[in-house]
């Protein structure tokens, strides 16, 4: 099994293995963090993860746990929120029998 070497902030370097480590994988590269909890202290230790350490902890059999954000969340939102008129107006749109074309806007070329 491999061994993989981790820094606990009151013990030092530590010896961990693929099962000791919690690999989370958000939807930004800077929402990755690890975390472990010490074999020499037990104090659960979080660090962010970059991604050459995101690559170095699946490459020694870590699993990841997807974090899953949706990205619409993350989306910056404009204009006020849909109401009963929008519902309405897309309801009409739907009626005709160019509506894709119609959400999907022009054509690019
Ligand atoms: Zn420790």
């Amino acid at each position: 099994m491999t061994t993989i070497k981790a820094t606990c902030p009151g013990c030092g370097e530590i010896d961990l293995t693929a099962e000791d480590i919690l690999l989370r994988i958000g939807s930004q590269t800077s929402s990755n963090s690890y975390g472990f909890t010490c074999p020499d202290c037990g104090d659960f230790v979080e660090k962010p993860a970059d991604d050459r350490i995101v690559r170095l902890l699946l490459s020694g059999g870590v699993m990841p746990m997807l974090m899953h954000i949706p990205a619409e969340a993350l989306e910056p939102k404009q204009g006020p929120p849909i109401d009963y008129d929008d519902l309405l107006a897309f309801h009409e749109v739907l009626k005709r029998d160019d509506w894709l074309d119609e959400l999907m806007g022009p054509h690019p070329q």
